[in-house]
């Protein structure tokens, strides 16, 4: 068996074992330390290794899916080593032989299946990046549900790619932070030839257009899928393409410092997604999500999801009806997945019977009773067209069949005759059973005798030992079968005759209804892509009411989309942060923003805790409801399309990383300087503020100018060093505004309120005194400031001198004479060529020397 077990961990190389004993999965040596320290059991031995005693713990089979759970949780990867044979047909090999075991899956966190396992509100991405010449291609897929995504990026969009997946396991074969080595499969070729088998196509243009690095990753994606999954098939609906252009670029220091979906705090409270979901299904609050993370380009597209929510919006019954049904559906988008995945159970049918019928009802309302948008008139169709396996099924299944199969019991009454008759035969014998005791009783005079069942003896008889001396006699007609203390167990030949008679009836039964639940299964999955459609539009729908209903609960309105890029918004407000407020009794105080060409840049003053930043991200937050189809928390808005979304916040807030804060946040400066365009929108906030005053202020200036100059996108800029409103006089498209306050009898009123112009003051010795610094503190400060003031008249303050330098602009727009040699050495990339192609470099280098 050591042996055996030393080859099967050897297969599941850094995964820990399960390895298959009887009614528990075991884990040794290494693995059984970390499982037990990981899970808090009990770590044991058992016998011994080289002399040394085998650590080892175990989990019961009927619970190992909770402990799965948190193994996985914790960053682990599991192999599965089953028992492929019973020990009887072991025993057929030879005495002393061990039963065969294989690992028939690996569960990692990307390939999770199980309802208990998943969470049902959230999407499960495995993601696999490969790398092919100068571009990544990306493979994603939930095979929760079958969604299945390509894509292809330029290096300098793949961080906001995969953050917009939010993967729960990244595999690659190039180094990749947070991503594990992979190297199979990365064949463009194979896979695409594995894709045409897989979906029965001849060629893929159906699906869309994939370049190369896309196949690649797809074919690594094949993979692994391979590997973790062994011989069950994976569930994986056709590769949808996901173009570059498809949606609003948003990377991962933009999500998180927005809190998109997950909060500072790291949980889905206090995150956007928290604040507008409203849906009432898991699939509902998965695409949500998909939703906000990938907010739309194409106008067309958010105008229908937006006519859907507004028709919603204006149609209270409808909207309630809809709300009401769906809150009773099934996950049916899962329950395929687990069937498709071989491990489907009679209940999962069930919710695909229920689930398919309730959709038919949701058509048949909509289609007379709804407002027809173009997205409705799309989404009908597919909530039909089931019939027949819906009729299979309610004929088929008991109302609420069971998890478990092998007991049975989920096939309903007269679907089968054959069964029937089975099932009568059982009952008929369990009554001849039961009718039996009575006799026995009265045969042998013991009143407390009884007849019992269980799995090693099957039907017996028990009396107690005082009792058990009249039925030990040879003539008794009862056969000794077991002593216990206090209890003796007999046969007896009417009921052996009649257990036997149960006993065939009953697994005849079971194999039939087996025989059944794989023709059921069969059915469900030769419609698995319609089911899957299904699933998708009833989403859809419960995402439209959800909007509708929290727009209606906030007062929020349908926004205006125009091409050119402007961003009007009157009235707006924050949604997580009135949220907030609301619950502790205060009122938000709603905020204009209003960027066109003519003035692309606010530049936001005022005292700390006034409200920049909230003003500030209400309005990237604004635009990103707007473009995933959803109404916006303003009284009005007219937003021209967002093609890239930045959001940076000056060091000091950001101390929870790692690498120098200052160093990050000019990194992640550095990028929107690299990739803003003049439809993107940017907020900065407190930019430059992780370093020295001079530094700080330096750059922030810099920043502002290059924003101004060269990036001419829309942007809100928050800052303390009021020496950056002297821009304004030097850079047309930037305006001044602050947040008010106001003193009133020596206190600071924080007004949340935004009018034009530079602040009057700092008003930084009053927000200490709000915060509580002790009065003595406070008048020494003050005292400190006047002097301070005093020598900034004199000097012309810290910002003295800048307004002789050169406008950046001047610099941009004269770039140096390009040299064509390091142009084209530039243009070399010597990871991605062939010796031949570099040979031919080396030629043309030559000729341009
Ligand atoms: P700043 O960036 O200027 O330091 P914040 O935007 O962080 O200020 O706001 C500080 C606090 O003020 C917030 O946590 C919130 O409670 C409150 N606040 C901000 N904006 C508003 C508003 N428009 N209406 C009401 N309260 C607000």
């Amino acid at each position: 068996m050591m042996a055996q077990y030393l080859a099967l961990k050897a297969e599941a190389g850094d995964c820990l074992l399960f390895y298959r004993m009887g009614d528990f999965f075991e884990l040794f040596f290494e693995d059984a330390r970390i499982a037990a320290a990981d899970l808090d059991i009990a770590l044991t031995a058992r016998g011994t290794h080289e002399g040394q005693p085998i650590p080892m713990c175990g989990v019961p089979v009927h619970a190992a899916e909770s402990y799965l759970a948190r193994l996985i949780r914790a960053g682990r990867r599991v192999a599965i080593a089953e028992q492929v044979e019973s020990p009887a047909e072991a025993k057929k090999r030879g005495s002393k032989a061990v039963v065969a075991r294989a690992i028939v899956r690996v569960v990692t966190a990307g390939t999770l299946t199980e309802e208990a396992l998943l969470d049902s509100r959230a999407a499960n991405w495995l993601a696999v990046v490969a790398k092919a010449g100068d571009r990544y291609g990306i493979a994603a897929a939930d095979i929760s549900t079958g969604r299945f995504e390509l894509s292809s990026v330029p290096a300098g969009a793949l961080d906001a790619e995969l953050a917009r997946l939010g993967a729960a396991e990244i595999l690659s074969n190039d180094a990749i932070p947070g991503a594990r080595q992979w190297s199979s499969g990365f064949d463009s070729l194979a896979a695409e030839r594995k894709l045409k088998d897989r979906f029965g196509v001849a060629t893929l243009d159906g699906f869309g257009s994939f370049d190369r690095a896309a196949l690649c990753a797809a074919g690594g994606l094949l993979a692994y899928l391979d590997e973790v999954a062994r011989e069950s098939l994976t569930f994986l609906r056709p590769p949808v393409m996901i173009a570059a252009g498809d949606h609003m670029m948003i990377d991962a220091a933009t999500r998180e410092s927005l809190e998109l979906t997950r909060s500072a705090a790291g949980g889905r409270a206090g995150s956007l997604l928290a604040a507008v979901d409203r849906t009432v299904t898991g699939a509902g609050a998965r695409l949500l999500a998909a939703d906000l993370g990938a907010p739309l380009l194409d106008r067309a597209r958010i105008e229908a999801r937006l006519d859907l929510v507004d028709a919603l919006e204006r149609d209270g019954g409808t909207r309630d009806w809809l709300r009401r049904q769906l809150r009773t559906l099934p996950d049916i988008g899962r329950a395929l997945g687990r069937i498709v995945a071989g491990r489907g159970s009679p209940r999962d049918l069930g919710q695909l019977r229920d689930g398919l019928g309730e959709a038919r009802r949701m058509h048949d309302h909509l289609a007379h009773a709804a407002e027809p948008t173009a997205l409705l008139n799309e989404l009908l169709p597919a909530l039909t067209g089931h019939g027949a396996l819906v009729d299979l099924l309610t004929r088929a299944l008991v109302p609420a069949p069971p998890i478990d199969a092998a007991q049975g019991g989920y096939i309903a009454e007269g679907y089968d005759a054959a069964l029937d008759a089975l099932r009568a035969t059982g009952g008929d014998g369990r009554r001849a059973i039961a009718a039996l005791e009575a006799r026995y009783r009265a045969e042998t005079g013991i009143a407390s005798l009884k007849i019992r069942h269980n799995n090693v003896l099957g039907y017996h008889i028990e009396v107690p030992a005082k009792a058990a001396d009249r039925l030990m006699a040879a003539d008794s007609g009862f056969t000794h079968r077991q002593t216990l203390a206090g209890v003796v167990r007999f046969n007896a030949p009417d009921l052996h005759e009649q257990a036997m008679k149960v006993g065939q009836a009953g697994a005849h039964a079971l194999a039939a209804e087996a025989a059944h639940l794989e023709e059921l299964t069969e059915a469900a999955l030769r419609r698995a892509e319609p089911i899957a459609a299904t699933a998708d539009a009833l989403a859809r729908l419960d995402v439209a009411a959800a909007l509708a209903e929290r727009a209606i609960e906030g007062g929020w309105c349908r926004p205006h989309l125009e091409e050119q890029p402007c961003f009007d918004v009157e009235g707006g407000r924050h949604p997580v942060v009135e949220e907030a407020l609301k619950a502790s009794g205060a009122r938000f105080v709603a905020n204009d923003c209003r960027l066109d060409e003519a003035e692309r840049l606010w530049l936001v003053t005022g005292p700390n805790m006034g409200g920049k930043s909230t003003f500030l991200r209400q309005n990237a937050l604004i635009a990103i409801l707007a473009q995933a189809g959803s109404f916006v928390p303003a009284a009005r808005a007219r937003l021209g399309l967002v093609d890239r979304l930045f959001s940076r916040v000056g060091a000091s807030d950001n101390l929870a990383r790692g690498r120098s804060t200052f160093m990050v946040e000019m990194v992640e400066t550095a990028a929107i300087l690299a990739q803003a365009t003049p439809s993107s929108f940017v907020i900065l906030d407190e930019v430059g503020r992780g370093t020295s005053t001079y530094d700080g202020l330096a750059i922030a200036w810099a920043v502002v100018e290059a924003i101004h100059d060269i990036a001419r996108c829309r942007c809100l800029f928050a800052t303390h060093y009021h020496e950056l409103t002297r821009l304004a006089e030097r850079l047309d498209a930037l305006s001044l505004h602050h947040v008010r306050a106001r003193e009133w009898r020596g206190d600071l009123v924080l007004l949340h309120e935004l009018a034009e112009g530079p602040a009057d003051r700092s008003y930084g010795i009053a927000v200490a005194k709000l915060a509580g610094l002790p009065p003595a503190v406070l008048a020494r400060a003050a005292s400190v400031l006047a002097k301070l003031e005093q020598g900034r008249a004199a000097t012309g303050g810290i910002a003295a001198g800048l307004d002789d330098l050169p406008l950046f602009a001047a610099l941009a727009e004269e770039p140096a004479a390009v040299d064509p040699l390091r142009a084209a050495l530039d243009e070399i990339e010597p990871d991605s060529l062939s010796p031949r192609e570099a040979l031919e470099i080396v030629y043309r280098l030559k000729s341009l020397s």
